[in-house]
């Protein structure tokens, strides 16, 4: 087989015939033509036979590396008149439009953004953090599915931070799929507005349930523009709520007992995520710490008693009424309990206890919304890098979106344009 029919296989873009191979110490470049005659415009489905003129330099795109060398695809493209968008470069079937790089090395580097971390997947392809977020950006304008909005009738509102310093994003999931389906930077009213403004009125009365946290911007727009839904409060952010308080405790605690003996308040200092954690997921020197605690008594271990039954709660295992019942003789112990943060709590879940129990009516379910949360908030941990909130909302989609992310080994459709 000569060398261009060899690489015509082993790089495998559609629609292209390979001209030439040259090898470089740390490169191969490899020249390739259209197979087509037709020129298609990059933004749309214009088509024409009509040249404008060709350009004067050589297009190039990255491509999978072979072996240790990188691989670098070339072309000489030329230029159409669209009716639409103007004199532009024509499009090809193998790189998105306005890219550096093909589809194949893009898709590989969306799918490991979603799976390794920032320093891996820079080392590994080579390229800067910063064009892993182009790049996700344009997957998913790309694989996006253009339905989302379509069929929802249950929906949470979240807010995740994405980078530090009180950057935000709102996010919208479909509690039916358990998909992130839509997303904006910001975290007030006029944010989620924007979000039932995309959806428009007719799909907006369909929602039955909207749930979210206890803050009052989401619930403000939620009130204005769904009027047929269901206001629930996801029983996580109670229990989160819970699990702050029991903090603010712990750290009052530690303070006085730094005052009288520093030495028992250094080993109090360390059990924090000992009572921050769920106690089945204790490791067994953690428990014995727990243990320890209990002995030892007083306001922290009131509280973590508060903490834990407010999260049993919401196990799951309980009908409506009982939860309704227990959730009350809660409020009344906490209110009872002369711990200032669990005094408050109290109050703030008697406010939105019928959010709250709406949520368990409707059975929305608890333990999927947390794990997405969770899912979710490792995501926009790594996104931390990125330096604009649309990257970093392109890979909370990648990863937790209505798309599907394919290798390029497991690609087997046609691609658009291609032939
Ligand atoms: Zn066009």
């Amino acid at each position: 087989m000569r060398v261009t029919a060899a690489f015509n296989r082993l790089l495998a873009l559609s629609g292209t015939t390979v001209r030439e191979v040259s090898f470089e110490p740390a490169q191969i470049t490899v020249t390739v033509a259209l197979r087509r005659r037709r020129l298609v415009c990059a933004d749309c489905c214009y088509s024409s036979r009509a040249r404008y003129d060709t350009r004067i330099v050589d297009s190039t795109w990255r491509h999978l590396d072979l072996g240790r060398l990188r691989l670098v695809v070339k072309a000489r493209l030329r230029r159409l008149a669209c009716p639409a968008h103007g004199v532009r470069t024509e499009g090809v079937p193998f790189a998105r439009p306005e890219s550096g790089f093909t589809r194949d090395f893009e898709d590989l580097v969306a799918w490991l953004a979603t799976r390794m971390d920032k320093s891996a997947v820079t080392r590994l392809v080579r390229i800067a953090w910063q064009t892993v977020g182009a790049i996700c950006q344009r997957v998913v304008v790309d694989g996006l599915d253009h339905h989302r909005l379509d069929e929802l009738f249950e929906i949470g509102v979240d807010e995740v931070a994405w980078r530090k310093g009180h950057r935000y994003l709102t996010l919208v999931t479909d509690h039916r799929s358990g998909k992130v389906v839509w997303g904006a930077e910001g975290k007030d009213t006029a944010t989620l507005d924007r979000f039932f403004a995309e959806l428009g009125a007719a799909r907006a009365a369909r929602l039955a349930a909207v749930s979210t946290d206890m803050g009052p911007a989401f619930l403000k727009s939620v009130t204005a523009k769904a009027p047929n839904a269901t206001v629930c409060i996801d029983p996580f952010h109670v229990v989160k709520l819970a699990t702050d308080a029991l903090d603010q405790v712990r750290r009052q605690v530690w303070k006085q007992l730094r005052k009288i003996d520093p030495a028992q308040a250094k080993r109090f200092k360390g059990a924090r995520w000992v009572l921050l954690k769920r106690p089945d997921c204790l490791t067994s020197e953690q428990a014995a710490t727990l243990r320890r605690l209990r002995r030892h008594g007083g306001a922290a271990w009131r509280a973590y008693q508060l903490k834990e039954s407010l999260r049993e709660v919401f196990a799951g295992d309980l009908t409506p009424s009982e939860t309704t019942q227990l959730l009350d003789r809660w409020c009344a112990k906490a209110s009872r309990s002369r711990l200032e943060p669990f005094v408050t709590l109290a109050g703030t879940i008697r406010k939105h206890r019928h959010g709250i129990l709406a949520a368990i009516r409707l059975g929305v379910n608890n333990a999927r919304v947390e794990a997405l949360n969770n899912k979710v908030r490792l995501i926009t941990r790594r996104a931390y890098g990125f330096h604009s909130a649309h990257a970093a909302l392109a890979l909370v989609m990648l990863a937790c979106g209505p798309i599907t992310l394919r290798l390029p080994h497991q690609q087997t459709h046609v691609r658009p344009h291609s032939g």
